[in-house]
């Protein structure tokens, strides 16, 4: 299948071109024809497959041209730096289509908020926001939906977590009954499945291989004791292989600490979490897209959203305890279709964590040894390690990746 089946107009498809999408990806093949049909649809599909473009390209379609001086797209999602990228995905798409946007979401100074508010008063076409900052400017009057045409949630598993529930349904409450609605989500549990039956009509439903690792990741686990972790940290990311790595932690307080320490051993990392100003964030987000910076440190909310291409390595410094945390944290490598290396530090206390994930993706996780010079340090006195399973064999060698065309256990087909 190519774009051109889909009959998009002509400016839409300069955007497409222009954003060098050659041939659609899995879910955007199965969601543009439903929603060009102007159907509901229900999508489970994580970031990484095209989820964006399967929504935005056939809204784009149909507001281009027909696009008045008015709000017809809502779309929602959990963190501003998600509602950002998917604002840089509607620029690149419809830079020819003469479609506005904007972006609306919460921090920031009082220029932001300043900022936004004229943005919405000038009636841009499409508004993606984070569900709050939405409500403020709803509340206020100053922001009218009564046009819209087009709903959609991104990631919406994700705003349930962060507690958006009612603020979601309070905006629904301002929209027209009459629209289109989409729901992407990465899972579907229970209560995403009760969303949609508040909020969608007879919806379509697609299934993008739920819950598995793209396949170009070469997945990679180490046995070790707390002590080892930096060390083995520090052997890695000496490596020269590697020019853009994500360290994910499950607390602030780690991340921190972790980026103190790399500091001391002189290796050029950045932390990102919620204690720094907007502003900051955006700093360290651009340094490393731009690849000025080699390294970032991060919490899980690190994991959703973020769209750098070309990391090459995702290192759990701990075992995420939702197992769908690490098929977020993973799938910032090897996106759209590339390949990369995620690597995760197992103590004795994460490996219940770890047989979790393995259950979800449906498949052992390759045990590396720990190279030799790691051996001798000792584990602090409460902690000990618990190795059940003898790892595959040593790992001395630091300069290699994976080669691109090697099959061994790169994880279940997302795509
Ligand atoms: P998403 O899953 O929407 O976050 O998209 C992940 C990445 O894939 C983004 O960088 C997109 O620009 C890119 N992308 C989306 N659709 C395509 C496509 N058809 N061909 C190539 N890259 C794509």
């Amino acid at each position: 299948m190519t774009f051109q089946d889909f009959n998009f107009n002509g400016q839409l498809f300069e955007g497409i071109e222009s954003m060098g999408f050659t041939t659609p990806t899995p879910i955007q093949e199965m969601a543009i024809p439903v929603v060009l049909a102007g159907q509901d649809l229900i999508a489970c599909a994580q970031t990484g497959t095209g989820k964006t473009g399967a929504y935005l390209l056939p809204v784009l379609n149909h507001i281009t041209g027909t696009a008045k001086h008015q709000t017809s797209v809502l779309i929602l999602a959990p963190t501003r730096e998600l509602a950002q990228q998917i604002d840089q995905q509607v620029e690149g798409l419809a830079y020819f289509t003469g479609v506005s946007s904007l972006a609306v979401f919460g921090g920031g100074d009082g220029m932001a908020y300043e900022q936004q508010r004229r943005g919405i008063q000038n009636n841009v076409n499409i508004i993606i926001a984070t569900p709050g900052r939405l409500i403020a400017h709803l509340t206020s009057g100053v922001l009218k939906l009564n046009h819209l045409t087009h709903l959609i949630l991104d990631e919406a598993d994700r705003m349930l977590d962060m507690g958006f529930s009612d603020d979601i349904m309070k905006i629904i409450s301002y929209l027209p009954k009459t629209r289109q609605t989409l729901l992407f989500s990465a899972t579907m549990p229970g209560r995403i499945r009760s969303l949609a039956k508040a909020i969608l009509k007879d919806p379509q439903q697609i299934n993008i291989a739920i819950s598995q690792p793209a396949v170009g990741i070469d997945q990679q686990i180490y046995r070790l004791h707390d002590q080892q972790k930096t060390p083995l940290l520090q052997l890695i990311l000496r490596d020269s292989a590697y020019a853009s790595t994500i360290i994910f932690a499950s607390r602030k307080e780690i991340v921190k600490s972790l980026y103190k320490e790399l500091k001391a051993i002189k290796i050029n990392a950045m932390a990102f979490h919620s204690d720094l100003e907007q502003k900051e964030r955006e700093e360290i987000l651009l340094k490393f897209k731009n690849k000025q910076l080699p390294v970032i440190i991060g919490t899980d909310a690190l994991s959703r959203g973020i769209d750098v291409e070309g990391i090459d390595l995702v290192i759990n410094y701990d075992v995420p305890g939702d197992p769908e945390d690490y098929i977020h944290r993973i799938g910032r490598t090897a996106r759209a279709l590339t390949t990369g290396t995620a690597i995760t530090f197992v103590n004795h206390r994460d490996e219940r964590k770890l047989k979790n994930i393995e259950q979800l993706i449906e498949r052992p996780i390759r045990v590396v040894g720990l190279p030799d010079e790691l051996a001798s340090i000792q584990a602090a006195p409460q902690s000990h390690t618990d190795d059940k399973r003898k790892p595959s064999r040593p790992n001395k060698r630091w300069g290699q990746k994976k080669p691109k065309n090697s099959s061994s256990n790169s994880g279940g087909s997302a795509s």
